[in-house]
C-alpha cells in the first residue's frame, strides 16, 4: 500500500509538477504578450499624441500641408511682403521725403473701374489738360514729356500768346501734329464777367480762327478763364465747356517764385525744392489757403481714376517736370493709362461727343 501509495504520490508529484511547468509557461507567454501589447501600446499613444499634429495627420496632411507652404508661400511672401515693405517704409518718414523724392510711394488700388468701350478694355482713360499757353520753353517741354510717355492731351490756348510771333505759333501747329487737340481758352484771358456778349463771343471767334488757320483743327471745346461758367458762357460761346475734377494747383506750387521761397526756406537747392514739392503734391497732398478759405489738395496720384479731367498748365517748368513723374509713376505702378484727347476721350462712352451748352467735370459728371 506503501509502494502504492508512493508511486501514486509519485505520480501526483509528477502531474502536479508538469502543472506547475505549464502553468509556469503560460504565466511566461502571457505576461510576454501582455509585455507585447504594453509595448506596443505605448508607442502607438505616443505617436498619437506627440506626433498627431504631424504625422497621425501624416499621409494625406503632408501632401496638403506641404503644397501651401511649399508652392504658395515662397511666391506669395516675395510678391507681397516687398512691395509693401519698401514702399511702407519711406512714407512714414516725412522728414526724407519733401528732400528725396527719390522713394517710390506706395501704389493705392484706385477706383477699380476701367472703360466699357470694348476698344479700351481694362484700360483706364483720363483727360489731360493743359491751360493758357503756349509758351516758349515750357511748351516745348511739355510736348516732349507727352511724347515720351505716349499721352495725348488737350491744350486750351490763348490767341494772345498765339499772336506773340512764330515761335509760339510753331508751339501750337507742332502740339496739333503730334495728336494733340487745341481748344479755346479766349483771346486775352479775360473773365466772362469782364465782358459784354459780343466782346465775349469775339474772343471766343478770334481764337478759334487763329487755331484753325495754323494747325487746321476746328475748335470743339472751350475752357473758360478762371474756370467762370454760366449759362451765359454757354449761350454765346455754342460750345462744350471743359471744367476739371483733379486740380493740383499748379499755378501755386510749380510756380517759380513758390519753388525759391521752400527752397530758402529748407536751405535746400531750387531743383530739390521742386522735387520736393512735386511729390507732396502728387503723392501727399497738400493743405493750402484758397481765397482766404482752407483748403486741402489730395495726391493727384490717386485721385487718377478712370474719366478724370486734370487741369494743369503748360508755362511752368515744375508743371512739366510734375507731369513727367505722375505718368512715370502711372506707368511704373499701373501700366493700363490711357491719355487721351478731349473728344476722343468723350467719344469712348459717348458716342455723340461733346455737346454745346454741356459743362464737362470727369467722363460722366455735366451740368
Ligand atoms: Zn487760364
Amino acid at each position: 500500500m506503501a509502494s502504492k501509495t508512493n508511486s501514486k504520490k509519485g505520480t501526483y508529484g509528477v502531474i502536479i509538477a508538469l502543472a506547475a511547468v505549464i502553468i509556469a509557461l503560460l504565466v511566461i507567454l502571457i505576461s510576454m504578450e501582455s509585455r507585447g501589447t504594453k509595448q506596443s501600446k505605448p508607442a502607438n499613444t505616443g505617436t498619437v499624441v506627440i506626433n498627431s499634429p504631424t504625422e497621425s495627420k501624416p499621409a494625406e496632411p503632408t501632401d496638403a500641408v506641404a503644397t501651401p507652404f511649399i508652392t504658395e508661400a515662397p511666391t506669395e511672401l516675395p510678391t507681397e511682403i516687398p512691395t509693401e515693405v519698401p514702399t511702407e517704409v519711406p512714407t512714414p518718414e516725412p522728414t526724407e521725403v519733401p528732400v528725396t523724392p527719390t522713394p517710390s510711394p506706395k501704389p493705392r488700388v484706385i477706383g477699380g473701374k476701367t472703360s466699357a468701350n470694348p476698344n479700351y478694355e481694362g484700360k483706364v482713360l483720363v483727360a489731360l489738360t493743359f491751360d493758357d499757353g503756349p509758351e516758349e520753353g515750357t511748351t516745348e517741354e511739355m510736348l516732349n514729356v507727352l511724347k515720351k510717355h505716349n499721352a495725348k492731351a488737350t491744350f486750351f490756348v490763348l490767341g494772345i500768346q498765339i499772336n506773340k510771333g512764330d515761335t509760339y505759333r510753331a508751339l501750337l501747329k507742332r502740339a496739333s501734329d503730334e495728336g494733340h487737340q487745341i481748344g479755346n481758352h479766349s483771346y486775352s484771358h479775360k473773365f466772362p464777367s469782364q465782358l459784354t456778349d459780343e466782346q465775349l463771343h469775339d474772343e471766343v471767334v478770334r481764337t478759334s480762327a487763329l487755331i484753325k488757320e495754323i494747325t487746321g483743327q476746328t475748335v470743339t471745346v472751350f475752357r473758360v478763364p478762371g474756370g467762370n461758367k454760366s449759362d451765359r458762357v454757354k449761350r454765346v460761346t455754342g460750345l462744350p465747356l471743359v471744367q476739371w475734377c483733379i486740380d493740383p494747383l499748379d499755378w501755386m506750387f510749380f510756380e517759380g517764385g513758390y519753388i525759391r521761397n521752400y527752397a530758402k526756406e529748407h536751405g535746400i537747392s531750387y531743383s530739390e525744392a521742386e522735387s520736393a514739392i512735386i511729390d507732396i503734391v502728387l503723392f501727399e497732398g497738400v493743405h493750402t489757403t484758397l481765397e482766404g478759405e482752407p483748403y486741402y489738395c489730395p495726391p493727384v496720384a490717386y485721385e487718377m481714376k478712370h474719366g478724370s479731367i486734370l487741369l494743369f498748365h503748360d508755362i511752368y517748368m515744375g508743371s512739366v517736370h510734375a507731369v513727367d513723374r505722375l505718368l512715370t509713376f502711372l506707368e511704373e505702378n499701373y501700366g493700363n493709362y490711357v491719355f487721351l484727347p478731349f473728344d476722343e476721350f468723350i467719344l469712348t462712352e459717348n458716342d455723340a461727343g461733346p455737346q454745346a451748352g454741356v459743362v464737362y467735370y470727369n467722363l460722366w459728371s455735366t451740368t
